[in-house]
């Protein structure tokens, strides 16, 4: 994979085993986890009832992929619509194609082309998305965009997040389907909506006829129902992927009532037959499912969460007095479980400010550091998140380490 190249040193771990929020790497030595497979994984490692429901599925029924549905799918499709609202679920293997299959239905329900996205989002490697607000304001296709087949400005709109002003500015050109977004930004650190944001972001959407699509693949981490049902948002769409199959792969989006009417009414020769562009023949595959279904059942549970949010807290309080007592000038921002600090204080407000911030050696630096010392931190940003099973112990952990570094840092 292309990131791994990036690792400290410039290759990865090699994994040997892993099991809660322990990895062993193939030298046999075991690290606390907080990068959790950047999210896939936040069901801790293996989770038990995960592990037999995929082991049934596999060994005792049999079935893996047939290209039919399975009551689980059926069972998870009405979870799904209990925790984000939504009654029209369809699944995939990934957040990537959930988002890129969705967009091609909010472009069919609007009958319009465009995107309307965040600049330095993060939504995989869907083309619409990989774009920037640039040095000088203009809208630019991100730098490291690998061989665009169209230059993405033809496709999206971009503006700075928490940038209202900026918003109804691009959507009054009238031929946006969907503004597509994490509620909060998570891939160029987290930088939470400032107050009035979300609702702002409703209103403008319903006022020119554009979707509001939110993908909610990271930002579960909020809770059970993720920033959408924590914060009462209203979505058309909803996107998620990686954590609910406890790590086996899969995705799903949702579909409101409204939307769900308009692709069937303007669905004409496209039809949603078979080769037209959206689904695949794995998708809601029935190990998947079985996945899903044990995992949101019996392991990302409400009190998981409640756990899982406390360690963040307690990471999160940490963090933030090591960094006063130390005067660096950092940041530190929780969003749920899930919590990362910034090399820039007071924190940033949207990602042309966060992207900023970032520096690659001191990423690497503090990565290294805290892997030598048993933790494994998310690679060259520094997310740590919360499964289940992390324990005060290795909060602690972390906290002494990150003491050290800063200690380090600063020349004490
Ligand atoms: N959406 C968001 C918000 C993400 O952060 C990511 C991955 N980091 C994705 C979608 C894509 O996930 P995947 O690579 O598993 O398809």
């Amino acid at each position: 994979m292309t990131w791994m190249t990036q690792w400290s040193g410039g290759f990865p771990l090699a994994l040997a085993s892993a099991k809660g929020n322990k990895v062993t790497d193939v030298d046999g030595l075991t690290y606390i986890d907080f990068a959790l497979g950047d999210t896939g994984a936040m069901a801790g490692h293996s989770p038990e009832p995960t592990v037999r429901a995929v082991t049934q599925r596999m060994a005792t029924l049999g079935g893996i992929t047939a290209m039919l549905p399975t009551e689980d799918a059926e069972w998870v499709a009405e979870e799904l619509t209990r925790r984000f609202g939504l009654p029209k679920w369809s699944f995939t293997l990934s957040a990537t194609d959930a988002n890129r299959w969705a967009i091609r239905l909010a472009r069919l329900a609007t009958g319009k082309s465009k995107l309307l996205v965040f600049s330095y989002c993060y939504h995989g490697s869907v083309d619409e998305t990989l774009v920037i607000v640039g040095p000088n304001g203009q809208q630019m296709s991100r730098p490291d965009n690998v061989a665009p087949g169209v230059d993405p400005i033809e496709t999206t709109r971009v503006v700075e997040w928490n940038d209202l002003a900026a918003v109804e500015r691009e959507l009054a050109h009238g031929d946006v389907a969907a503004i597509l977004m994490e509620p909060a930004l998570t891939n160029i650190g987290i930088v939470l909506p400032a107050p009035g944001f979300h609702e702002g972001l409703r209103e403008l959407a319903t006022k020119y006829g554009a979707l509001l699509m939110i993908d909610e693949t990271h930002t579960i981490s909020a809770g059970p129902g993720g920033m959408t049902a924590r914060d009462g948002l209203i979505p058309d769409i909803f996107v998620i992927g990686k954590s609910i199959g406890g790590g086996i792969p899969c995705g799903a989006y949702g579909l409101s009532e409204e939307v769900a009417t308009s692709v069937r009414e303007n669905a004409g020769a496209a039809g949603l037959g078979d080769v037209g562009g959206v689904g695949g023949t794995l998708a809601g595959n029935a190990l998947s499912s079985a996945a899903m279904r044990a995992t949101l059942g019996e392991v990302l549970t409400e009190a998981a969460f409640a756990d899982m949010v406390a360690m963040a807290t307690r990471y999160t309080a940490d963090a933030e007095r090591i960094i006063v007592e130390n005067d660096l000038p950092w940041s530190v921002t929780q969003l749920g479980a899930r919590s990362e600090y910034r090399f820039v204080r007071p924190g940033p407000q949207n990602g042309g400010q966060s992207a900023a911030a970032a520096d690659f050696e001191l990423d690497q630096y503090m990565h290294l550091f805290t892997l030598n010392r048993g933790i494994l931190m998310t690679p060259f940003h520094n997310m740590a998140l919360m499964c289940p099973v992390t324990s005060t112990a290795d909060i602690d952990h972390h906290s002494e380490v990150f003491a050290e570094a800063a200690a380090d840092l600063v020349g004490r």
